[in-house]
């Protein structure tokens, strides 16, 4: 591999200038790059409550408005873009790296899971974030903590099926996060969509003071969803998992043509999907986008959810079929 060049820091030309760091990390191909404000506070790493809790006091108490970031860390581009969102509408922006244990079942990979704190941190500083907190497990779960917060209705079905305890975890661990930090607005990916309809169901059941908003999917330049857990796939399990887009494209080029059956849609891209070795598919279903009841046909909106493995790695992905209003084509 050939060595990368480090740009060297200008000497700031007057007295006066703001101490700011120029050095800026490799720019890989197709990645959109935002410059951090000059304005920028230096990036902080919290790994307490208590710290936490003293910093935004300090800066709350200057009117900044606060968005919330939640990830496990293992940066990527789809994370990222949650970032650059959370700094068009905060001043301080902060990012949670927390592997979560309380979403993880015993025999799912906790412990494997994919880690780079000092990569993670170098792209939140570039991305202008200002404070990532990143606790120990025992910081947020003390031997003495027993308290959950469980969203019955919407996991009941697809990924709460196959991951009973999962959604519980997730919604435990936002909602400690939400009273730690209060943010006014939290980010999170339309990836992981049942995910967000859960917490979205959790803020209005709790009637939390925050606003949800959820980002689209980043894909890398074949289709396939960017996941820290992609790092997992030999290149042939990378291949195979392409199919997953290239199914849910077919089911929407199926849509555009006029079919709007639930299960004539799903069937296309089951079909794909066969047609690979060593994926087994959990489930391919259209769903209604809000409370995601299984719908038996497409009306104006929905959701096709699909989650499979490939190998010993667990793969979700989702794509909205809304019914677009026909456009009379112009007489020349
Ligand atoms: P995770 O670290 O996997 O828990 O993800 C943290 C946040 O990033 C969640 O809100 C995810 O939905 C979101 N996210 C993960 N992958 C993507 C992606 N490819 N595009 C956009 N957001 C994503």
């Amino acid at each position: 591999m050939a060595a990368k060049k480090k740009k060297i820091a200008k000497k700031p030309t007057s007295t006066t200038a703001k101490k700011t760091k120029t050095t800026k990390p490799p720019v890989k191909k197709g990645e959109k790059v935002t410059s951090p404000k000059k304005s920028s506070p230096p990036l902080k790493v919290i790994r307490t409550i208590r710290e936490m809790r003293k910093y935004l006091g300090q800066v709350r108490g200057r009117n900044q408005r606060v968005a919330l970031v939640p990830t496990m860390g293992f940066l990527h581009e789809g994370h990222l873009s949650l970032v650059r969102e959370a700094r068009k509408h905060a001043a301080i922006v902060v990012v949670s790296i927390f592997v979560n244990p309380a979403q993880f079942a015993p025999t799912e990979d906790l412990d494997r899971y994919p880690r780079d704190f000092s990569g993670d941190r170098r792209k939140l500083k570039h991305e202008g974030a200002t404070v990532i907190f990143a606790p120990d497990p025992a910081e947020i779960y003390p031997e003495s903590f027993q308290t959950f917060v469980d969203v019955t209705g919407v996991t009941r079905d697809f990924c709460g099926a196959s991951r009973p305890s999962h959604f519980r975890g997730v919604t435990t661990v936002v909602n400690l996060l939400i009273n730690i930090i209060k943010p006014d607005m939290a980010i999170f990916g339309e990836k992981d969509f049942q995910q967000l309809v859960t917490i979205r169901r959790m803020v209005k059941d709790f009637r939390l003071e925050i606003d949800i908003m959820g980002m689209p999917t980043l894909r890398e330049e074949d289709g396939l969803a960017m996941s820290s857990r992609n790092a997992f796939l030999s290149p042939a399990q990378r291949q195979q998992a392409t199919a997953i887009y290239r199914g849910l494209r077919k089911a929407r080029r199926l849509l555009d043509s006029g079919e709007r059956d639930a299960a004539e849609l799903a069937a296309v891209v089951l079909d794909l999907l066969r047609e690979e070795q060593n994926l087994e598919i959990e489930y391919v279903a259209v769903c209604d986008p809000e409370t995601l009841e299984r719908i038996p046909e497409v009306e104006k909106k929905s959701v096709l959810l699909v989650a499979v493995r490939v190998g010993d790695t667990r793969l979700i992905d989702n794509m909205r079929l809304h019914v677009r209003p026909v456009r009379k084509r112009k007489r020349k």
